[in-house]
């Protein structure tokens, strides 16, 4: 069977289970060749973009899936924005640890504390307690909400 996934990427897995209508937080919005996420970190409103196929780097992606990018990551921040308060957004790709391409877009909030400015944002990845499933499916419901008055 080919899928156009990888058998051991994790994020491919994901992207099987998730075929079946999911919590809200692996469904913020999806597109025919991408899907948004709650990502689960310590900061309400980072979201994951990722494609539904494999793609191990930025220059594999197919015309179609490419052209849809950009207006994906204005409208992420279009919604971080609206449904959040955000300033902005930040936007981090390096596909490293999981070589499935996906970008991170963190609400750069107006209460951002200075130590978690640019590459700090990071921070709320690793160090801080995630956000509960619970939590996450709130703030995918106000983002996804957002999302589609929008578009
Ligand atoms: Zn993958």
């Amino acid at each position: 069977m080919n899928d156009g996934r990888e058998p051991k990427c994790p994020l491919c897995f994901e992207e099987r289970r998730a075929a079946d209508p999911g919590p809200g937080r692996e469904r913020v919005h999806v597109t025919d060749y991408w899907r948004v996420v709650a990502h689960k970190s310590g900061l309400p409103g980072w979201l994951l973009l990722l494609p539904h196929r494999h793609v191990g780097s930025l220059d594999e992606l197919t015309a179609a899936e490419a052209a849809e990018l950009g207006p994906l990551l204005a409208q992420a921040t279009a919604a971080q924005k609206s449904g959040l308060g955000a300033l902005r957004s930040y936007v981090l790709m390096f596909a490293e640890a999981t070589r499935h391409v996906h970008f991170s877009i963190a609400p750069r909030m107006p209460d951002l504390p200075r130590e978690r400015f640019g590459p700090g944002i990071t921070a709320y990845n690793s160090a801080d307690q995630p956000l509960t499933d619970a939590e996450l499916d709130e703030i995918a419901l106000c983002l996804s909400k957002a999302w589609s008055s929008k578009v």
